[in-house]
């Protein structure tokens, strides 16, 4: 076997070759000294494979892959029906191999194979198709000027060379989320996977070639942080970051930013995401709806419905619907159909979620239900309810990225409305309701990117999706996410008027 691919076992018992070198110019290769990291599989707690972990050098070597393809086969080199065609087969690629990337994704991360294929990866098959269709639609416009005899427009260029740094909670989701629109708009891309997940994004390379994308447009690097993506958020010849992960590390990437090159950067951060719900609303409905913002990918999500606050006349009766509903979560072998909650994606993770629960607990909130691991083996954690929190509380204040959330009531609307604006993040907010009035008075009242009223967590590729206050800068998905990789041009275009010199 090659350095640069390894046989491992699905648990199927298949047996697959995955690359596992780093993906520059088309080719796997390994790392140019020979450093590798392991990922560990978060149900069994073992080593499932070495890869390739990029250093300062190999981040160089991808970014002068990126800039080469840009300057030559790729940007305005290649006309958008063309880059719209090869992401079509890109998309039917990823289509024909949903179950062995979804098997990939429930090795690599823990997510459930069923989740991972019908919603990751469907997702991420529309969004990649979205944004074919806007590589021949991205245009600028003709703007009339004061002249008779002049003219302007626009062009919207491709910014370039794309850094693209991603986490490891919907490790294909945001792979598709970044690429697509880069590739739409003519970008090159030097991808950083993040180091807990990278087999997916290198399975995904695999398509790149078969798909026929030119050497050098989509290379990934998989490493660490402080290493490959510091390399690559400092490097002199990278236009632009895109990055999806903590507020911590998105201070880290806007000063990488400001102190080489001043690339354009945009940021999709945390959340600690609020539900509120009135005593009009549908309780069962909205029962479910606090569930699934919850529960789904195990909370690991960033607009994970963390906070919920009900009215104080609906609360008991509330509470008791949630708690059942909490208590009939399947948590388990992610291999399996039924599961709905597998392990969580790491070690570190774990502890941290489980330092979260022991804190709650300490400060003197009140478990319903959860409170602790499932089983004795792998990352797996029980979805816990704490009631009895007040707002100073850490379990209120920061984001745990795990299935624990707290609740408490509230009387009125300004006072929900208070409590739900009380937090620095302003990622996602769902309101639950059934007077309309009400509805558009709290939705307008929220400081979020995305309000949710009588759902929550559902998003769709055409409707843009990004935060408030410290929760990010750019809006992903939909039209918007076009202007962050496009670098809008003004022509001022004179076909007539003569410059009478001196002027005065
Ligand atoms: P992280 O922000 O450290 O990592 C995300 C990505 O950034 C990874 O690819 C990582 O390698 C890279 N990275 C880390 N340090 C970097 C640096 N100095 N320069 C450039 N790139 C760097 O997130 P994490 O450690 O994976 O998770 C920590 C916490 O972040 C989680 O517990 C959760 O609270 C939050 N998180 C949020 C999201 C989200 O979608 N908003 C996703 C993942 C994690």
């Amino acid at each position: 076997m090659s350095k640069v691919h390894t046989t491992i076992a699905l648990p199927t018992g298949q047996k697959i070759t995955i690359p596992t070198g780093l993906f520059i110019n088309n080719e796997f290769v390994p790392a140019l000294g020979g450093e590798t990291l392991e990922t560990v599989n978060p149900s069994t707690e073992e080593v499932i494979c070495s890869v390739s972990a990029a250093q300062a050098a190999d981040i160089d070597r991808a970014v002068q892959a990126a800039r080469t393809a840009f300057k030559t086969t790729w940007g305005k080199h290649c006309p958008g029906t063309e880059r719209g065609k090869l992401m079509h087969k890109l998309a039917d690629l990823m289509e024909r191999d949903a179950q062995v990337l979804a098997e990939l994704e429930a090795v690599d991360n823990g997510k459930p194979v069923k989740i991972a294929r019908d919603f990751d990866i469907g997702d991420s098959v529309g969004c990649i198709r979205y944004y074919a269709g806007w590589a021949d639609k991205n245009h600028g416009q003709t703007i009339e000027t004061n002249d008779l005899q002049k003219l302007a427009y626009t062009k919207h260029e491709p910014i370039g060379v794309c850094g693209q740094i991603i986490p490891w909670n919907y490790p294909i989701q945001m792979w598709a989320w970044k690429v697509a629109p880069a590739l739409a708009c003519g970008c090159t891309i030097v991808m950083k996977p993040s180091e807990l997940t990278p087999l997916s994004a290198l399975k995904l390379c695999e398509l790149i070639v078969e798909a026929g994308f030119p050497p050098g447009v989509l290379n990934c690097v998989p490493g660490y942080g402080a290493v490959a993506g510091h390399a690559l958020t400092y490097h002199l010849d990278v236009d632009k970051v895109a990055f999806t992960g903590s507020t911590i590390t998105g201070r880290k990437i806007m000063e990488a930013a400001a102190k080489s090159n001043l690339k354009k950067v945009t940021l999709e951060l945390g959340g600690k995401s609020p539900n509120l719900i009135f005593e009009s609303a549908d309780l069962d409905q909205a029962a479910n709806w606090c569930l699934l913002g919850i529960t789904y990918n195990m909370g690991q999500d960033c607009t994970a419905g963390s906070r919920v606050y009900v009215q104080d006349t609906v609360y008991d009766k509330f509470i008791q619907l949630l708690v059942k509903k909490f208590e009939q979560v399947k948590v388990g072998n992610p291999y399996d159909e039924k599961t709905f909650n597998g392990p969580l994606v790491s070690k570190g993770q774990f502890e941290k979620v489980l330092g979260f629960i022991e804190e709650g607990k300490k400060a003197g909130a009140k478990v319903l239900t959860g409170g602790g691991r499932e089983g004795t083996k792998g990352y797996f954690v029980k979805p816990t309810i704490f009631a009895g929190v007040h707002p100073e509380m850490r379990i209120v204040k920061e984001e745990i990225f795990g299935p624990v959330l707290a609740v408490a009531a509230f009387k009125t609307e300004a006072e929900a409305i208070s409590l739900a604006n009380a937090t620095t993040y302003g990622l996602g907010a769902g309101l639950h309701s059934n007077d309309a009035k009400q509805c558009m008075r709290v939705s307008g009242a929220l400081e979020a990117g995305t309000v949710w009223v009588n759902q929550y967590n559902l998003l769709n590729n055409n409707v843009p999706f990004g935060g408030y206050k410290q929760s990010g800068i750019g809006r992903e998905l939909g039209q918007y996410a076009l202007a962050n990789y496009t670098n809008v041009k003004a022509v001022h275009f004179n076909y007539g008027e003569e410059l009478e010199w001196p002027l005065v």
